[in-house]
């Protein structure tokens, strides 16, 4: 079964085919650039940015999938086409969904609308043309999902069977990140600024800031007490003091925000006694928050498991059309093509289509 994904919640304008869980081809355009000085997805950047490419990247996508050398012939051999339809921005979130229309419709295409965040977990199964890495389903799993708007851990018991146990009650962790970068004078994403900084000094936690929620027996995530602290500590220093620090200062906000999801994470695998770990989402791409995870599962026995390639962590099409994929097993297609519309705030495991 080959699927053509769109993906357009937020600022990577991503189209990919897939042929089950192998990934013939996947495309993106990152929009990063024209944020780097507003700390952030400007909305109205984004939805023009996502129409100016939505077609230069669907036609590559499908081109370097090499069905046919013909766009329309090359159509003729896609089964489904799989949308994400939220969570996330709304005029952006249109933009994907109105070209997914537009296709089906043309080439007689049945439709899939995704949920984001499934993409996110389902893109630890995303495989190559030669089907590697391997990979097989062993359920259950606990998700960690660590992303720019969304920080949660999910029980996955099946496929498309998810349960939230544990979530944000105000900022992402990544949206932290973002904010402590910007804090300390740099631009959007902070994410990857704070790791090379943290690096730098070998992730030294000289500041020792709160970790919040840290002795609340939930599974739950706040972020806005970390940021505040940090932001207080900051402007107490002259700027000397500041710019002598950065390193510091970087290193040990990331170590608050991850020691965060490392003590959730814990009494999560202990209360459900799941040891298999499955992360997705931008802030997965960190390779000292994986060395953490890792570290934990094993005092647990368990394995954790990480997107495949370190881009499959944020924001693609190829983890849609994994999930649509699964999706079409379970014949979940869109019924009526002309009343799927954006959902900016669909949960994760809610149906809505
Ligand atoms: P997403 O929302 O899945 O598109 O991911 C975007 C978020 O991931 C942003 O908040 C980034 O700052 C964050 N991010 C990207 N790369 C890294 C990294 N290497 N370390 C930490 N956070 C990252
Ligand atoms: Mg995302």
């Amino acid at each position: 079964m080959i699927i053509l994904s769109i993906e357009t919640s937020a600022d990577e304008t991503a189209a990919a085919v897939t042929q089950g869980r192998r990934r013939l081809s996947s495309l993106l355009y990152s929009q990063v650039l024209l944020y780097k000085q507003w700390g952030g997805i400007v909305p109205s950047i984004a939805k023009r940015a996502h129409e100016e490419r939505i077609d230069q990247i669907i036609v590559g996508a499908v081109k370097r999938a090499h069905l046919n050398a013909n766009f329309d012939q090359a159509m003729k051999k896609i089964d489904a086409i799989g949308v994400t339809y939220g969570p996330g921005l709304a005029i952006a979130l249109e933009v994907g969904i109105n070209k997914a229309k537009e296709l089906a419709r043309k080439y007689q295409i049945r439709l899939i609308a995704v949920n984001h965040l499934e993409g996110h977990i389902y893109a630890n199964f995303i495989q190559n043309r030669r089907g590697m890495p391997p990979r097989r389903f062993t359920f259950p799993y606990l998700a960690l999902l660590v992303s720019g708007g969304h920080t949660a851990i999910v029980i996955f018991r099946r496929h498309l069977d998810y349960q939230v146990i544990g979530e944000t009650k105000d900022d992402a962790v990544g949206e932290a990140l973002d904010k402590a970068a910007r804090i300390l004078g740099f631009g959007y994403p902070g994410g990857p600024i704070i790791e090379n900084l943290a690096d730098e000094v070998d992730n030294q936690d000289k500041y020792l800031f709160p970790r919040p929620m840290a002795r609340s027996d939930n599974f739950n995530f706040s972020y806005s007490g970390l940021k505040t602290a940090f932001f207080y500590r900051v402007r107490k220093m002259s700027e000397k003091e500041k710019l002598a620090n950065l390193r510091y200062l970087a290193s040990s906000f990331q170590e608050a925000a991850f020691d965060s999801l490392i003590i959730k994470l814990e009494k999560a695998i202990k209360k459900t006694k799941i040891n298999r770990i499955l992360v997705g989402g931008g802030v997965s791409a960190n390779f000292y928050l994986r060395k953490k995870i890792r570290s934990l599962v094993k005092k647990y026995q368990g394995r954790a498991f990480f997107p495949p390639q370190r881009d499959f962590s944020g924001d693609n099409a190829a983890m849609i059309g994994v999930v649509a994929y699964f999706k079409a097993r379970q014949n979940q297609y869109v019924e009526n093509i002309d009343r799927l519309d954006r959902q900016p705030r669909l949960a994760i495991g809610e149906f809505n289509t």
